[in-house]
Protein backbone atom coordinates (compact mmCIF):
# COMPACT_ATOMS: atom_id res chain seq x y z
CA UNK A 1 0.00 0.00 0.00
CA UNK A 2 1.46 3.62 -0.70
CA UNK A 3 1.77 6.33 1.81
CA UNK A 4 -1.04 8.43 2.75
CA UNK A 5 -0.95 11.31 1.30
CA UNK A 6 -2.76 14.15 3.70
CA UNK A 7 -2.34 13.02 7.48
CA UNK A 8 -5.45 15.55 8.24
CA UNK A 9 -8.43 13.27 7.27
CA UNK A 10 -10.87 12.43 9.84
CA UNK A 11 -9.44 9.04 11.44
CA UNK A 12 -10.22 9.08 14.79
CA UNK A 13 -8.12 6.14 16.69
CA UNK A 14 -10.80 5.77 19.39
CA UNK A 15 -13.19 5.85 16.96
CA UNK A 16 -11.26 2.95 15.11
CA UNK A 17 -10.91 1.16 18.29
CA UNK A 18 -14.21 1.50 19.16
CA UNK A 19 -15.43 -0.03 15.79
CA UNK A 20 -13.43 -2.95 15.94
CA UNK A 21 -14.39 -3.95 19.66
CA UNK A 22 -18.26 -4.02 18.56
CA UNK A 23 -18.01 -5.86 15.32
CA UNK A 24 -18.28 -9.10 15.63
CA UNK A 25 -16.45 -11.63 14.27
CA UNK A 26 -16.96 -14.57 12.50
CA UNK A 27 -13.90 -15.96 11.04
CA UNK A 28 -12.92 -19.25 12.82
CA UNK A 29 -10.96 -21.18 10.80
CA UNK A 30 -11.81 -24.06 12.10
CA UNK A 31 -15.51 -25.24 10.57
CA UNK A 32 -15.67 -27.70 7.61
CA UNK A 33 -15.43 -26.48 4.43
CA UNK A 34 -18.64 -26.12 2.43
CA UNK A 35 -19.47 -29.65 0.42
CA UNK A 36 -19.24 -28.31 -3.10
CA UNK A 37 -15.96 -27.16 -2.76
CA UNK A 38 -14.24 -29.80 -0.73
CA UNK A 39 -11.90 -31.32 -3.60
CA UNK A 40 -10.77 -28.17 -4.77
CA UNK A 41 -9.82 -26.94 -0.82
CA UNK A 42 -7.39 -30.03 -0.56
CA UNK A 43 -4.82 -28.05 -2.88
CA UNK A 44 -2.09 -27.70 -1.23
CA UNK A 45 -1.74 -24.30 0.24
CA UNK A 46 1.80 -22.78 -1.55
CA UNK A 47 1.19 -19.33 0.65
CA UNK A 48 3.74 -20.25 3.10
CA UNK A 49 6.36 -20.83 0.13
CA UNK A 50 5.38 -17.81 -2.47
CA UNK A 51 5.66 -15.14 0.53
CA UNK A 52 8.93 -17.01 2.05
CA UNK A 53 10.25 -16.82 -1.73
CA UNK A 54 9.50 -12.88 -2.78
CA UNK A 55 10.03 -11.51 0.60
CA UNK A 56 13.71 -13.23 0.60
CA UNK A 57 16.64 -11.03 0.76
CA UNK A 58 17.76 -12.25 -2.66
CA UNK A 59 14.61 -10.16 -4.02
CA UNK A 60 16.38 -7.37 -2.68
CA UNK A 61 12.97 -5.60 -1.82
CA UNK A 62 11.19 -5.73 -5.05
CA UNK A 63 11.36 -1.92 -6.33
CA UNK A 64 10.33 -0.93 -9.34
CA UNK A 65 12.71 -1.28 -11.94
CA UNK A 66 15.79 -3.18 -9.92
CA UNK A 67 17.11 -6.58 -10.38
CA UNK A 68 14.88 -7.61 -7.42
CA UNK A 69 11.97 -6.48 -9.36
CA UNK A 70 13.02 -8.31 -12.56
CA UNK A 71 13.33 -11.77 -10.05
CA UNK A 72 10.71 -11.14 -8.26
CA UNK A 73 8.90 -11.16 -11.97
CA UNK A 74 10.32 -14.48 -13.51
CA UNK A 75 9.17 -16.21 -9.37
CA UNK A 76 5.80 -14.96 -9.96
CA UNK A 77 5.30 -16.12 -13.84
CA UNK A 78 7.03 -19.26 -13.40
CA UNK A 79 4.30 -19.77 -10.64
CA UNK A 80 1.58 -18.91 -13.02
CA UNK A 81 2.50 -21.15 -15.31
CA UNK A 82 2.96 -23.76 -12.85
CA UNK A 83 -0.30 -23.67 -11.39
CA UNK A 84 -1.99 -23.45 -15.23
CA UNK A 85 -2.39 -19.76 -16.09
CA UNK A 86 -2.20 -18.82 -19.90
CA UNK A 87 -0.23 -16.03 -20.82
CA UNK A 88 -2.34 -13.16 -22.51
CA UNK A 89 -1.58 -13.27 -26.23
CA UNK A 90 -0.94 -8.75 -26.37
CA UNK A 91 1.76 -9.69 -23.62
CA UNK A 92 5.54 -10.67 -23.73
CA UNK A 93 4.77 -14.10 -22.65
CA UNK A 94 3.05 -13.59 -18.74
CA UNK A 95 4.87 -10.06 -18.84
CA UNK A 96 3.04 -6.42 -19.51
CA UNK A 97 6.29 -4.08 -20.12
CA UNK A 98 5.68 -0.71 -19.72
CA UNK A 99 8.32 0.96 -19.73
CA UNK A 100 11.02 2.80 -17.68
CA UNK A 101 9.87 5.00 -14.71
CA UNK A 102 12.58 6.54 -14.41
CA UNK A 103 15.80 7.29 -16.59
CA UNK A 104 18.12 5.57 -13.80
CA UNK A 105 16.10 2.05 -13.46
CA UNK A 106 17.82 -0.74 -14.85
CA UNK A 107 14.94 -2.61 -15.96
CA UNK A 108 11.50 -1.76 -18.05
CA UNK A 109 8.53 -1.88 -15.08
CA UNK A 110 6.64 -5.33 -15.71
CA UNK A 111 3.34 -6.43 -14.66
CA UNK A 112 2.62 -10.24 -14.66
CA UNK A 113 -0.52 -11.28 -15.95
CA UNK A 114 -2.18 -14.67 -16.06
CA UNK A 115 -5.33 -15.96 -17.29
CA UNK A 116 -8.36 -18.22 -17.17
CA UNK A 117 -10.55 -18.05 -20.25
CA UNK A 118 -13.95 -17.84 -19.54
CA UNK A 119 -16.15 -20.57 -20.77
CA UNK A 120 -19.52 -18.86 -21.99
CA UNK A 121 -18.39 -15.17 -21.70
CA UNK A 122 -14.75 -15.19 -22.44
CA UNK A 123 -15.14 -11.48 -23.69
CA UNK A 124 -16.12 -10.59 -20.06
CA UNK A 125 -13.19 -9.73 -17.93
CA UNK A 126 -13.00 -10.04 -13.72
CA UNK A 127 -9.82 -9.27 -12.47
CA UNK A 128 -7.60 -10.28 -9.35
CA UNK A 129 -4.79 -8.27 -8.47
CA UNK A 130 -1.95 -7.66 -5.79
CA UNK A 131 1.36 -5.30 -5.97
CA UNK A 132 4.61 -7.37 -5.91
CA UNK A 133 6.77 -4.45 -5.65
CA UNK A 134 7.97 -3.04 -2.54
CA UNK A 135 10.43 -0.45 -1.30
CA UNK A 136 13.60 -1.47 -2.28
CA UNK A 137 16.81 -1.32 0.34
CA UNK A 138 19.12 1.16 2.34
CA UNK A 139 22.38 1.07 2.65
CA UNK A 140 24.87 0.15 5.17
CA UNK A 141 22.40 -1.02 7.74
CA UNK A 142 22.81 -4.55 9.33
CA UNK A 143 19.31 -5.63 7.69
CA UNK A 144 19.05 -3.19 4.69
CA UNK A 145 16.24 -5.34 2.74
CA UNK A 146 12.81 -3.59 2.86
CA UNK A 147 11.13 -7.50 2.69
CA UNK A 148 7.58 -6.16 2.12
CA UNK A 149 6.16 -9.44 3.66
CA UNK A 150 2.90 -8.21 4.18
CA UNK A 151 3.11 -5.69 1.54
CA UNK A 152 2.68 -6.76 -0.24
CA UNK A 153 3.89 -10.53 -0.69
CA UNK A 154 1.39 -11.40 1.25
CA UNK A 155 -1.43 -10.57 -1.47
CA UNK A 156 0.69 -11.61 -4.41
CA UNK A 157 0.66 -15.05 -2.62
CA UNK A 158 -3.17 -14.85 -2.26
CA UNK A 159 -3.20 -14.02 -5.56
CA UNK A 160 -1.59 -17.31 -6.62
CA UNK A 161 -3.24 -19.23 -4.45
CA UNK A 162 -6.59 -17.82 -5.34
CA UNK A 163 -5.77 -18.97 -9.25
CA UNK A 164 -4.78 -22.19 -8.23
CA UNK A 165 -8.73 -22.90 -6.38
CA UNK A 166 -10.07 -21.40 -10.14
CA UNK A 167 -7.77 -23.43 -12.33
CA UNK A 168 -9.63 -26.14 -11.23
CA UNK A 169 -13.50 -24.64 -12.22
CA UNK A 170 -14.36 -23.74 -15.41
CA UNK A 171 -15.73 -19.67 -14.69
CA UNK A 172 -18.26 -18.41 -17.12
CA UNK A 173 -16.26 -15.34 -17.65
CA UNK A 174 -12.63 -14.97 -18.62
CA UNK A 175 -10.67 -14.25 -15.06
CA UNK A 176 -6.94 -11.82 -15.35
CA UNK A 177 -4.87 -12.89 -12.24
CA UNK A 178 -2.51 -9.71 -12.45
CA UNK A 179 0.54 -9.15 -9.95
CA UNK A 180 1.69 -5.14 -10.29
CA UNK A 181 4.79 -3.48 -10.06
CA UNK A 182 4.60 0.22 -9.41
CA UNK A 183 2.15 0.62 -6.94
CA UNK A 184 4.76 2.06 -4.11
CA UNK A 185 5.39 4.88 -6.40
CA UNK A 186 1.97 5.46 -6.84
CA UNK A 187 -0.21 2.90 -8.56
CA UNK A 188 2.07 3.44 -11.74
CA UNK A 189 1.76 -0.20 -13.07
CA UNK A 190 -2.28 -0.73 -12.50
CA UNK A 191 -2.85 3.17 -14.16
CA UNK A 192 -0.91 1.89 -17.15
CA UNK A 193 -3.00 -1.62 -17.24
CA UNK A 194 -6.25 -0.01 -16.96
CA UNK A 195 -5.43 3.05 -19.26
CA UNK A 196 -5.36 -0.06 -21.92
CA UNK A 197 -8.38 -1.79 -21.24
CA UNK A 198 -11.83 -1.10 -22.47
CA UNK A 199 -13.54 -0.38 -19.45
CA UNK A 200 -16.91 -2.05 -20.49
CA UNK A 201 -15.23 -5.64 -20.78
CA UNK A 202 -14.16 -5.27 -17.16
CA UNK A 203 -16.60 -6.70 -14.86
CA UNK A 204 -14.77 -6.23 -11.81
CA UNK A 205 -11.63 -5.38 -9.99
CA UNK A 206 -10.44 -7.12 -6.89
CA UNK A 207 -6.93 -6.48 -5.51
CA UNK A 208 -5.77 -7.87 -2.44
CA UNK A 209 -2.92 -5.52 -0.16
CA UNK A 210 -1.89 -6.65 3.13
CA UNK A 211 -3.64 -9.63 3.82
CA UNK A 212 -1.39 -11.38 6.33
CA UNK A 213 -1.85 -9.57 9.70
CA UNK A 214 -4.43 -8.92 11.09
CA UNK A 215 -5.31 -8.11 14.84
CA UNK A 216 -8.46 -8.75 15.37
CA UNK A 217 -8.82 -11.28 12.25
CA UNK A 218 -11.28 -8.73 10.76
CA UNK A 219 -11.17 -8.54 6.73
CA UNK A 220 -11.91 -5.17 5.65
CA UNK A 221 -13.15 -4.08 1.55
CA UNK A 222 -12.11 -0.59 0.37
CA UNK A 223 -14.62 1.52 -1.40
CA UNK A 224 -17.96 -0.37 -0.12
CA UNK A 225 -20.19 2.74 -0.69
CA UNK A 226 -19.33 2.64 -4.55
CA UNK A 227 -21.41 -0.03 -5.70
CA UNK A 228 -22.50 -3.01 -4.48
CA UNK A 229 -19.68 -5.54 -4.58
CA UNK A 230 -19.46 -5.92 -0.44
CA UNK A 231 -23.05 -7.00 -0.28
CA UNK A 232 -22.97 -9.88 -3.19
CA UNK A 233 -19.69 -11.36 -1.30
CA UNK A 234 -21.53 -11.44 1.80
CA UNK A 235 -24.26 -12.25 0.59
CA UNK A 236 -22.77 -15.42 -1.00
CA UNK A 237 -21.08 -16.31 1.93
CA UNK A 238 -24.04 -16.35 4.16
CA UNK A 239 -25.82 -18.44 1.68
CA UNK A 240 -23.13 -21.07 1.82
CA UNK A 241 -22.38 -20.81 5.46
CA UNK A 242 -24.11 -18.63 7.49
CA UNK A 243 -22.65 -20.45 11.01
CA UNK A 244 -19.29 -19.27 9.53
CA UNK A 245 -19.40 -16.07 7.95
CA UNK A 246 -22.44 -14.44 9.45
CA UNK A 247 -24.05 -11.30 7.74
CA UNK A 248 -21.35 -9.06 7.38
CA UNK A 249 -18.41 -10.80 6.81
CA UNK A 250 -16.42 -8.57 4.75
CA UNK A 251 -16.59 -5.71 6.64
CA UNK A 252 -16.21 -1.48 5.11
CA UNK A 253 -15.14 1.42 7.27
CA UNK A 254 -11.58 0.13 7.54
CA UNK A 255 -9.54 1.94 9.82
CA UNK A 256 -7.52 3.33 7.02
CA UNK A 257 -6.86 6.40 6.02
CA UNK A 258 -7.42 7.22 2.37
CA UNK A 259 -8.10 3.04 1.76
CA UNK A 260 -9.93 3.20 -1.39
CA UNK A 261 -7.20 5.90 -3.13
CA UNK A 262 -3.87 4.29 -1.62
CA UNK A 263 -3.93 0.82 -3.46
CA UNK A 264 -4.19 -0.58 -7.20
CA UNK A 265 -8.35 -0.60 -7.35
CA UNK A 266 -8.53 3.02 -7.85
CA UNK A 267 -7.16 3.19 -11.21
CA UNK A 268 -10.09 1.04 -12.44
CA UNK A 269 -12.74 2.97 -10.27
CA UNK A 270 -12.17 6.17 -11.84
CA UNK A 271 -13.32 4.33 -15.20
CA UNK A 272 -16.44 3.70 -13.56
CA UNK A 273 -15.53 -0.35 -12.94
CA UNK A 274 -16.74 -2.01 -9.64
CA UNK A 275 -13.46 -1.79 -8.15
CA UNK A 276 -12.39 -2.82 -4.02
CA UNK A 277 -9.08 -3.54 -2.42
CA UNK A 278 -9.25 -6.06 0.30
CA UNK A 279 -7.23 -6.00 3.15
CA UNK A 280 -6.84 -7.14 6.91
CA UNK A 281 -4.31 -4.81 8.06
CA UNK A 282 -5.34 -1.26 9.83
CA UNK A 283 -2.98 1.74 9.77
CA UNK A 284 -1.58 1.34 13.21
CA UNK A 285 0.04 -1.99 12.19
CA UNK A 286 3.73 -1.03 13.40
CA UNK A 287 5.44 -2.80 10.67
CA UNK A 288 4.08 -0.88 8.05
CA UNK A 289 6.85 -0.13 5.03
CA UNK A 290 9.74 -1.26 7.93
CA UNK A 291 12.57 -3.38 7.87
CA UNK A 292 10.47 -5.62 10.16
CA UNK A 293 8.02 -6.17 7.79
CA UNK A 294 8.86 -9.89 7.69
CA UNK A 295 7.88 -13.51 6.88
CA UNK A 296 7.50 -14.46 10.49
CA UNK A 297 5.39 -11.77 11.57
CA UNK A 298 2.28 -12.98 8.77
CA UNK A 299 -0.46 -15.41 9.78
CA UNK A 300 -0.76 -17.97 7.49
CA UNK A 301 -3.75 -19.66 8.67
CA UNK A 302 -5.67 -16.32 8.40
CA UNK A 303 -4.33 -15.65 4.77
CA UNK A 304 -5.78 -19.48 3.55
CA UNK A 305 -8.99 -19.14 4.60
CA UNK A 306 -9.75 -15.67 3.10
CA UNK A 307 -8.22 -17.44 -0.25
CA UNK A 308 -10.83 -20.12 0.45
CA UNK A 309 -13.45 -17.67 1.61
CA UNK A 310 -12.46 -14.91 -1.83
CA UNK A 311 -13.29 -18.37 -4.27
CA UNK A 312 -16.44 -18.83 -2.31
CA UNK A 313 -17.98 -15.08 -2.44
CA UNK A 314 -16.40 -14.79 -5.55
CA UNK A 315 -18.52 -17.15 -7.58
CA UNK A 316 -21.49 -15.25 -8.16
CA UNK A 317 -18.98 -12.68 -10.11
CA UNK A 318 -16.37 -14.86 -12.08
CA UNK A 319 -19.86 -16.67 -13.20
CA UNK A 320 -22.13 -13.56 -14.50
CA UNK A 321 -25.29 -15.15 -12.05
CA UNK A 322 -25.42 -11.07 -10.93
CA UNK A 323 -25.30 -8.00 -12.60
CA UNK A 324 -23.07 -5.19 -10.80
CA UNK A 325 -23.89 -1.83 -10.13
CA UNK A 326 -21.43 0.53 -11.54
CA UNK A 327 -20.88 3.91 -10.17
CA UNK A 328 -18.45 7.06 -11.80
CA UNK A 329 -16.08 8.03 -9.23
CA UNK A 330 -15.04 11.54 -8.97
ZN1 LIG B 1 3.33 -0.20 0.71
Amino acid sequence: MIKKTNYSSAFSFLKALKLLMLLQVFFTGSRAQPHLFDSIFLTPSQINYYVSALAHDSMQGRATGTDGMMKAAHFIAQQMKAIGLQPVKTNDGYFHNYGKLSYWDKHEAINVIGAIPGSSKPDELVIFSAHYDHIGKIKSKKDSVFNGANDNASGTALLLQLASYFVQTKPERTILFIAFSGEELGLKGSEEFAASIDEDKVRAVINFDMVGRSPKKIIYMSGTEYGDVQSVMNKELFTVNKEKFGKNYLKGNAPVVQFFSRSDNYPFALKGIPAHTISATPDNDRHYHQLSDETATLDFELMIELAKTIFIATQPIVNGTVKLRRIRVD
